[in-house]
């Protein structure tokens, strides 16, 4: 067998290394704390449940449009008017299964080999591993802690050449918890208007779980780079989904067919039952989501004051997502080093810094999607194994 070369250009996300290396430890009989995997540790709200059941007793088994059902597509579209103002047509809705896939077609659209895609470093390790695999070469947008994690807008500009396709912003983000503040958007966007051959994708996924009452600030509200911004978001985190696999995108007009031509070549549609739960999600009463936002709050200012009491260890304070990237430089011990130390001698799964990006060296990453008794138990945990 000869594979294709691409093939040794595709990463993956450690983050599921991580959890299997923990499942293992589990079934060996080892109490594990999984601070690891990025998924709420909520239920669907049972009304979601329900609507996906009700769609199969109705009959809902057949292929639906490769870009979605319409009524999702006029949910989705209801529901950004409603939240950001905007007026988005349901045609420029594309329906996938999961966040994921709208990322994976706007990379593939634009990636190949000479040309440059820009991507924030540390970032979703899935970012740099798809550029890879297309043949394009990876430009990092560094993240910066003494900025609470987000880019400086100047120097991204200054990175941007005749052969930049694309550029993935991320807020709030995934691994830091940093949300990138609307100024810094607002300089961006003002620098990209010089470059009109540059398309961005916003993966606005975490829009929804974001702190201290700032609000998100989506890239849907700038009109100048309407015609070439693509929005990815999704139910995963939201509605707590990750499993039923449904996500979208808001493509710009022109792009629509592409994105939907993809979708007929890799999966034909998302499955009929999990669109109307889609549906049903985004209609229904929020009040689960409200309660989910409250609780990973709380969370978050344990884990912030617990993290920021270890030897060794400070955090900034999160802004959105359920992320903690603590800085471990001061321990003298790699990112690497630690996630190990902290799963196989303390019983805590976390992911090293390093598996987002090289400019996550000296951080560690925690989900903090778990309950606050767990969260003091890891805390105390790794405590004993930084004393050692
Ligand atoms: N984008 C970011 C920043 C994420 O952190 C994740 C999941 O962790 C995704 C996209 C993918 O979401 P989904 O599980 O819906 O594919």
């Amino acid at each position: 067998m000869q594979l294709a070369h691409r093939m040794s250009l595709l990463g993956t996300e450690s983050a599921f290394v991580v959890l299997a290396r923990a499942e293992a430890l589990k079934r060996q009989g080892k109490d594990i704390i999984s601070l690891g995997i990025g998924q709420p540790d909520f239920p669907t709200p049972p009304h979601i449940v329900e609507a996906a059941a009700k769609a199969l007793r109705d009959g809902h088994h057949g292929y639906t449009p490769a870009n979605g059902i319409l009524p999702l597509r006029e949910a989705v579209a209801a529901d950004i008017e409603k939240r950001r103002s905007v007026a988005v047509h349901p045609d420029r809705i594309v329906v996938v299964p999961g966040g994921k896939v709208t990322m994976f077609f706007a990379i593939v659209m634009f990636g190949e080999p000479g040309a440059e895609i820009m991507y924030p470093d540390p970032g979703f390790p899935i970012y740099e591993s798809v550029i890879r695999f297309t043949g394009a070469t990876p430009v990092a947008m560094p993240l910066y802690e003494k900025n609470d994690f987000s880019f400086s807008a100047d120097e991204v500009l200054a990175k941007v050449t005749s052969r930049t396709r694309l550029i993935i912003v991320n807020s709030p983000a995934n691994p830091t918890g940093g949300a990138v503040p609307k100024a810094e958007l607002d300089q961006l966007v003002a620098g990209l208007e010089r470059h009109p051959h540059v398309a961005i994708m916003s993966d606005e996924i975490y829009d929804r779980i974001v702190y201290d009452g700032r609000g998100h600030a989506s890239l849907l509200a700038y009109e100048s780079i309407r015609d070439r911004l693509i929005v990815l978001n999704g139910w995963s985190k939201t509605y707590a989904m990750t499993g039923w696999r449904l996500g979208y995108g808001v493509w710009p007009q022109g792009l629509v067919e592409h994105a939907t031509r993809l979708a007929v070549n890799d999966h034909s549609c998302v499955n009929a039952a999990t669109q109307w739960a889609g549906k049903a999600a985004l209609e229904g009463p929020q009040d689960a989501v409200d309660r989910m936002v409250a609780a990973f709050d709380e969370r978050r200012r344990v884990i912030h004051q617990e993290l920021n009491a270890l030897p060794g260890v400070g955090c900034v304070k999160p802004a959105g997502a359920f992320y903690a990237f603590a800085n471990v430089a001061k321990t003298g011990q790699s990112a690497r080093a630690l996630e190990t130390k902290f799963l196989e001698d303390g019983g805590v799964a976390t992911v090293a810094g390093t598996s987002f990006g090289t400019h996550g060296e000296g951080f560690i990453r925690f989900s903090y999607a778990n309950s606050v008794e767990n969260i003091r138990e890891a805390m105390h945990r790794i405590r004993r194994v930084l004393g050692n």
